[in-house]
């Protein structure tokens, strides 16, 4: 069973690109240094069409998470958990959570990015519980 692949566009393009090395890349404004997520044309705060890919920190905290417990096939094995990570720049994004019990995640956990290969093309950004936060 394969999952179902995102398909990058030639706006996304330097995101997957970013995870396959390893990084987690943002998009930030020229004009008002935000940072946004996900990928756009345009700033999502002031507008302004000037805007540079970012490597993050990868280091976020858990805004809130759910546990899913029957997954929709074979491909993604359950539970689960889908967090929304407030990341260190700013923006919130929905991603996986890995290494780490369902019943032990807690809202305000500091996570950090890694990177789960789905394919040759694309790498799956998510998260896992902050090294110096489990002490490994
Ligand atoms: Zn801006």
């Amino acid at each position: 069973m394969t999952r179902i692949l995102p398909r990058p566009t030639a706006l996304s393009q330097p995101y997957w690109d970013g995870s396959r090395e390893g990084s987690l890349r943002l998009q930030c404004c020229d004009d008002c240094a935000q940072f946004q997520f996900y990928p756009r044309v345009i700033c999502s705060h002031c507008g302004g069409a000037n805007l540079t890919w970012q490597s993050s920190s990868g280091k976020g905290q858990i805004a809130s998470f759910t546990v899913v417990r029957k997954g929709i096939s074979a491909a993604y094995p359950a539970p689960y958990i889908v967090a929304l990570v407030d990341l260190e720049e700013g923006p919130r994004m929905m991603s996986g959570l890995v290494d780490v019990a369902p019943d032990s995640v807690k809202i305000g956990d500091p996570v950090e990015v890694t990177f789960a290969e789905w394919s040759d093309t694309i790498s799956m950004p998510v998260f896992r519980p902050a090294r110096e936060f489990t002490g490994e």
